[in-house]
């Protein structure tokens, strides 16, 4: 039996993990970090699992606060809009912002992980535990049993905070204690990555962008890396006659490509290696009824709310809820029996929001940013921007460059036309965006007049 008994234990040192046993030390708690791996700044990087990912304010406002954002930034890439590769034709791109000034910031994972798990190590108070897989967890008592190479292990701690992801155990230990329902909903679709190295040193590709090929019941989006390859992710669905398990040989892959992305191939010489080796990816959402137990355990990040890649804001909201939790410690003094439900009331229903958005953004990758009708909705939201500076802000700005709630940023778009209690609640709730929201409306009436969203 571990003797460190007034350690509150996080379990997962992933991207919310590290970040948590910062903003807890900071308050002068002492932590226990239990993770499944070995230490990620001593190891080599897992083939083929999403290398990069975009970070926007939601993200960066949670790193400013413990003073990592400049060194996190200092690798980054800024994508100012998404660049559309038809079949055939020129790639066009598409900004974000109405100024074209704004961007969101492709990253390295792994970087990031190693910044913040330093950053955590670094702080007297907290003791990282490698090796070290929860696979018990007692909720009343707070005693965990860890699997290690040593053996099994158990440890107690006053408060046990479950950051381990979309498949946590400690969620899946509250399950089974009956201390939670989950909802697992997995999307047919599954992901594959795939490289475009630099091309005679240089980034092959535009590095200021987004780079999306929309086509239809398929996507693959790529993001710059630091070292001027691009990182590709291959969404398609994972079984089926035309999906991820249908190329079943070179020649196969080379045809698919040829024909449905022709301008990766000559810039993807690893392309076939790539596809037959690396692995496919599940992608789906994770709900819970509820986020905690008895003020002692609590879930955060995806092992409270994963959702799908595709507003790229699954570790942004995850880096929020630390900001938020730490909020509620603030107004709490500290009580974690009463700071944890006032966490779960205050996040549930914004990662419930961003869970919705997550979806419906990806029928607008894959398909509807291609039309010539999305695209002029685009123009008249970029017009609104600019002839109502700070009234009138775009869904996508209130979620990547803003840290909004993000039910009102899902209420913004969808009161007009859902018009649901939620939406009409929020949106009246929300006084002081009330503009926001009744812009969004007349936006939606001139969007109709030029045909219809
Ligand atoms: P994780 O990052 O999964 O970390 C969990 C940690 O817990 C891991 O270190 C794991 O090893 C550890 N662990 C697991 N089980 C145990 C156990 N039993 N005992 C001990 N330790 C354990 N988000 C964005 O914001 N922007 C993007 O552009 C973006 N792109 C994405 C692209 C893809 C293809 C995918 C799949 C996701 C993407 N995301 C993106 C989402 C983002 O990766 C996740 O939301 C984020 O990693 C969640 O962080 P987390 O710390 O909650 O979980």
């Amino acid at each position: 039996m571990n003797s460190e008994h007034d350690e509150i234990a996080v379990v997962g040192a992933g991207l919310a993990g590290c970040l948590l046993a910062c903003f807890l030390a900071r308050r002068g708690h002492r932590v226990a970090l239990y993770e499944r791996r070995p230490d990620p700044r001593t190891g080599r990087v897992e083939r083929g699992r999403s290398i990069n990912l975009a970070l926007s304010e939601r993200g960066l406002d949670a790193l400013r606060r413990i003073g990592l954002d400049r060194q996190v930034m200092a690798d980054a890439l800024p994508m100012r809009g998404r660049m559309i590769h038809p079949v055939a034709g020129e790639p066009q791109f598409q900004s974000y912002s109405a100024a074209g000034d704004r961007a969101i910031n492709s990253i390295s994972r792994g970087a990031l992980n190693n910044a913040l798990l330093s950053a955590a190590d670094a702080l007297p108070g907290v003791r990282p535990a490698f090796d070290h897989r929860l696979v018990g967890l007692d909720p009343a008592t707070g005693e965990m049993t860890f699997e290690t190479p040593q053996g099994k292990v158990t440890a107690t701690a006053p408060v046990v905070l479950g950051a381990d992801g979309a498949g946590s155990a400690v969620r899946g230990q509250l399950l089974a204690y009956g201390m939670l329902s989950e909802s697992l909903d997995f999307l047919d679709y599954g992901y594959k990555e795939l490289t475009i190295p630099p091309l005679g040193g240089e980034f092959a590709l535009d590095p200021a962008a987004l780079h999306v090929w929309p086509r239809g019941t398929s996507m693959m989006i790529a993001l710059p890396n630091p070292d001027r390859s691009f990182t590709c992710t291959l969404f398609w669905p994972t079984h089926g006659t035309a999906s991820l398990a249908s190329l079943t040989s070179p020649a196969a892959i080379e045809r698919h490509f040829a024909t449905h992305y022709p301008d990766l191939v000559p810039l993807a010489p690893n392309l076939v290696d790539d596809y037959q080796h690396n692995p496919v990816g599940v992608l789906g959402t994770v709900r819970c009824d509820r986020w905690q137990a008895n003020g002692r355990v609590g879930l955060l990040g995806d092992a409270a709310h994963a959702i799908v890649p595709f507003y790229g804001q699954g570790a942004n909201c995850a880096f929020e809820d630390v900001v938020e939790l730490d909020r509620c410690l603030d107004e709490c003094g500290d009580d974690w029996v009463a700071a944890l439900p006032l966490f779960q009331a205050r996040r549930q229903a914004n990662a419930e929001a961003i869970a919705r958005m997550a979806l419906a953004n990806f029928v607008e990758m894959r398909d509807r940013v291609a039309s010539p009708v999305f695209q002029a909705r685009r123009r008249v939201e970029h017009a609104l921007e600019r002839a109502l500076p700070g009234r009138y802000v775009s869904q996508y700005e209130l979620v990547s460059f803003s840290t909004t709630d993000l039910q009102l940023a899902l209420a913004a778009r969808g009161y007009h036309r859902a018009a649901s209690p939620v939406d009409l609640t929020v949106a009246a709730a929300a006084a002081e965006y009330s503009a926001v929201v009744l812009h969004h409306d007349r936006a939606f009436d001139l969007i109709e007049d030029v045909g219809g969203p």
